[in-house]
């Protein structure tokens, strides 16, 4: 195969290959855009070098064509003495991993080449602030010398010259900066700075092969869910320079406000600076706007630069410029991250504009980012202290402790406690940190800063560039404008929407997009709701296009009813053990005791018309749509008092010698009821084949609540379902009790009823024997959280409390499968069911009722497999919507 790619054999659609850099650089070079010339390494050579630790023997001789072409059109050879060809060698893997991976600048560089470039430059300084650069990251990255070290003596070159900034160092203390660089990397490496600059290309692109692999590399991808084995690109690019003086600089655009949608300019730029530097935080930058009137032509040329990408991206692109003595050069461009409002807004103003249609529209939104819009906010009435503001990075509200480490924010969280991690600017090495806490605040960097690019991919809550608000982090305070400090464990809010920071907790409010699905805000009523009124147009284009159907999780009238307003077209699941909590526990108590038929049946007669209440109050919220009501389904010792206390209570009173006899019967029915292994025990149809009268009593409930709402002029649509089924045969027992009951009603009543009767399928062998189950089923409701835990055996209740961890760290699965179907093992049972299902019925209607129904990607696999409807909680409802028509689209 190829390695290597110069830029103008690739494009945009070799991401895979090239990575989003090289695919990119390559498709802006191709546009006629000025990029600086130069080559991408594949994915493939990286692949091949992490597989077997060399480097594909046919790469050197590639990478020495494509460096002689780059070097004759350069017109210099790389590291030449006297005019030195430098190059940047540049990680780019197919999915954005910002700051992830390694990058070195100035390749090239050497103590026989520094001299030239000084002279070519006409600037001395420049030259060997550029080589000291070079040997610091060349030192950190290539050589795994701790960067602190070179930062420390940055520092006290910085302090013997009493400079604020770097910018004030001159050439002889630059130079004598990498006099002690060189001795740092002596004494850390084992080794001299390497003088040879093919050594220095070659080593470096070999970190950046081996940087895809980094523990922060790893760890990001895992929280992102980008598969571990892609690897990265390596993209060789001759060096512009933005440190050649006032004239010079770099700097970073979007085409649009990642956080609004709107357009104008938006981004930050730094004068007389270099690469990493805007991205890092470590000077304050200046609006990009301001660029006007430093270099109005270089304005003007990305403006018009910008303008071309969006045409031809047809969304919002995010950019790396760099002016070299007035002349614009772009470094790298994408299709940008965004806030989850602004994918709304951005998508619904592509189609205005008429660049998308809106099937296209669909696929510029995701579920996730409708969840992240859903979630409260904080209460703008509040009279909590504002104490800064800062930039508005990653919405949300966020309040927690505040902390000023990762290694503390990780601590705290782990034992239950919501924190802020503060910092001043964070890097790489912090995102354990950042994951861990509720949000972030730095009080340095602006939009682009490495805090507000990473908090926006993880959809986290970020403030930025708190000014005002300094950070030390050694002695773990924040001290505001006044003096007054925040200290470690203080409660601060941080408002990513709007970039105010508070001291203490601030109430929190439901969003507009919640107002908006209740029905309490309306679509354009007033600009609040620019983001309201994308949604609402997202989620009219959704339902035109979506085949499945989505119903709620719902068990009572007021949930029936909000998963109404949320679009939800019926019920999937009532699960009716709800019904049996808080007072009417005693009831099913003095079930569970029963000693004589007499006495069982009193107790279900007691049951009844509270049953019966409960479904007409639901089939009424859910007038005209169907209602699924599972019959009960958990273990009845979970309506019992717990073992332990009621042991200690019976023995205390019988220290006492007063006896209570109806503990006492009670403690004899848990240990009778007691099971090693309930969720495999007497539970679902099984109990309500040894229990008699409890199904028929809810099966009574059911229909007579329909013959009521019938005879009020309701429209009822009752389906019946039965849960935990291994074997037709158990659903056929219980199928003629019910339709003997429902007769009975029809007779007393005179009404038809039109029940029909299903199952869950739940358990392997329901799965197994689906076509067998589908002659007793008039529909199928895939249980996935019982199908989940009985296919891998794995407990609901505990695994991700024990072992998920270490499950996830290992890379077993990237997602708990609890969460996301697993495809190829439950999966493939749920689809060869539905297969089997239908070709026993073909009419047979097929749901699924477990938490996957809410999950995007599993919603996705649904939909694939043909299913009739997904069934969620009433706030995953809308997600659902989304998710199906997108699968749909
Ligand atoms: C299931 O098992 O997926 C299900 C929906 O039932 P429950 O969660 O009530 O066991
Ligand atoms: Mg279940």
């Amino acid at each position: 195969p190829k390695f290597v790619y110069d830029f103008r054999e690739g494009n945009r659609d070799l991401k895979d290959l090239l990575g989003g850099k090289g695919a990119n650089l390559a498709e802006m070079t191709n546009l006629g855009l000025p990029v600086p010339p130069g080559f991408t390494i594949t994915t493939e050579a990286c692949r091949t070098f992490l597989e077997s630790g060399e480097e594909p023997p046919a790469l050197r001789d590639e990478v020495s064509a494509h460096l002689a072409a780059l070097e004759s059109e350069m017109g210099k050879r790389l590291g030449q003495a006297d005019d030195p060809l430098l190059v940047s060698v540049r990680s780019g893997a197919k999915f954005s991993m910002p700051g992830m991976m390694d990058t070195v600048l100035n390749i090239g560089l050497s103590d026989a080449s520094v001299a030239g470039l000084a002279a070519q430059a006409g600037d001395e300084r420049f030259a060997w602030d550029s080589y000291r650069r070079l040997i610091q990251m060349f030192g950190k990255t290539v050589l795994d010398i701790d960067g602190d070290l070179f930062e420390e003596a940055l520092e006290e070159v910085k302090r013997a010259k009493k400079a604020a900034t770097d910018v004030e160092l001159g050439a002889d203390d630059l130079k004598k900066l990498v006099k002690r660089y060189k001795k740092i990397v002596a004494d850390g490496a084992g080794r001299e700075f390497p003088q040879d600059p093919r050594e220095q290309m070659d080593l470096a692109v070999k970190a950046v092969f081996a940087s895809w692999n980094g523990d922060r590399a790893k760890l990001y991808r895992r929280q992102e869910r980008i598969p571990h084995d892609l690897g990265t690109a390596v993209t060789i690019c001759s060096m512009v320079f933005g440190n050649l003086g006032p004239d010079s600089g770099t700097g970073v655009a979007f085409t649009r406000d990642p956080a609004s949608g709107h357009q104008g300019v938006y981004g930050d730029y730094l004068q007389n600076a270099q690469g990493e530097d805007v991205v890092a935080g470590i000077r304050n930058t200046v609006a990009l706007a301001d660029l006007e009137s430093v270099d109005k032509a270089s304005y003007e040329q990305l403006m018009e630069i910008m303008a071309t990408l969006e045409n031809h991206y047809l969304d919002l692109c995010d950019i790396e410029f760099t002016i070299e003595r007035g002349k614009l050069w772009m470094l790298q461009t994408r299709v940008g991250k965004r806030t989850a409002g602004a994918a709304f807004r951005i998508a619904t103003q592509l189609v205005d504009q008429g660049l998308i249609d809106e099937a296209e529209a669909l696929q510029r939104v995701n579920g996730a980012q409708l969840a992240q819009l859903m979630f409260p906010r904080f209460d703008e009435d509040a009279t909590v202290e504002m104490i800064g503001r800062g930039i508005a990075a990653s919405p949300g509200a966020a309040v927690g402790r505040a902390v000023f480490d990762s290694y503390t924010a990780i601590k705290w969280s782990r034992s239950g406690e919501k924190v802020i991690l503060i910092r001043r600017e964070t890097n790489p090495d912090d995102l354990d940190g950042m994951i861990a806490a509720e949000g972030i605040l730095t009080s340095r960097g602006g939009k682009t800063s490495h805090a507000a690019v990473v908090a926006r991919g993880m959809g986290k809550t970020c403030v930025c560039g708190a000014e005002e608000l300094e950070v030390d982090t050694k002695q773990r305070r924040l001290t505001m404008a006044g003096g007054r400090v925040v200290e470690e464990g203080d409660t601060v809010s941080i408002d990513g929407s709007s970039g105010k920071v508070y001291l203490g907790e601030v109430p929190v409010v439901p969003s507009p997009v919640v107002e908006y699905f209740e029905g309490r805000m309306h679509a354009g009523a007033d600009e609040a709701d620019e983001l309201v009124a994308a949604v609402h147009r997202i989620m009219a284009y959704a339902d035109r296009v979506r085949r499945l159907r989505v119903r709620a999780n719902a068990d009572n009238a007021e949930d029936a009813l909000r998963a109404r307003r949320f679009g939800a077209q019926g019920i999937g699941l009532c699960r009716t053990e709800h019904m049996f909590l808080g007072e009417r526990r005693e009831m099913v108590e003095k079930l569970i005791l029963a000693d004589t038929d007499s006495e069982r049946e009193q107790a279900l007669k007691a049951l009844l018309p509270l049953q019966k209440k409960d479904f007409v109050e639901l089939f009424e919220a859910m007038d005209g749509l169907p209602v699924t009501v599972r019959l009960l389904d958990p273990p009845l010792h979970e309506f019992l008092p717990d073992i332990t206390e009621l042991s200690v209570r019976v023995a205390l009173a019988e220290s006492r010698e007063d006896p209570n006899e109806n503990d006492l019967r009670l403690l004899q029915a848990v240990h009778r009821l007691h099971e090693q292994n309930p969720m495999l025990g007497l539970r679902g149809v099984r109990l309500g084949l040894v229990i008699p009268g409890l199904f028929t009593m809810q099966v009574r409930a059911i229909a007579e609540a329909v013959a009521e709402r019938k005879a009020t002029k309701g429209d009822p649509r009752a389906e019946i379902m039965i849960p935990l089924v291994g074997t037709v045969q158990e659903l056929e027992i219980v199928k003629d009790e019910a339709e003997q009951v429902i007769s009975e009603v029809e007779a007393a009543t005179g009404a038809s009823l039109k029940l029909s009767l299903g199952t869950m399928i739940e358990l392997p062998r329901a799965a197994l024997t689906a076509g067998q189950i589908a002659e007793a089923a008039e529909f199928f409701s895939f249980g996935t959280n019982d199908l989940t835990q009985t296919v891998w055996g794995f407990s609901r209740d505990d695994v991700e409390a024990s072992f998920f961890t270490a499950y996830l760290e290992k890379g077993i699965f990237g997602v708990s499968p609890f969460e996301t179907i697993d495809r190829d093992g439950v999966g493939k049972l749920v689809a060869d069911a539905v297969k089997a299902g239908r070709a026993t019925r073909p009419e047979l209607k097929l749901g699924v009722c477990g938490e996957h129904g809410g999950d995007p990607e599993s919603v996705h696999f649904f939909h694939d497999v043909g299913l009739d409807y997904v069934s969620c909680s009433p706030f995953r409802i809308p997600v659902a919507r989304l998710e199906a028509a997108r699968a749909a689209a």
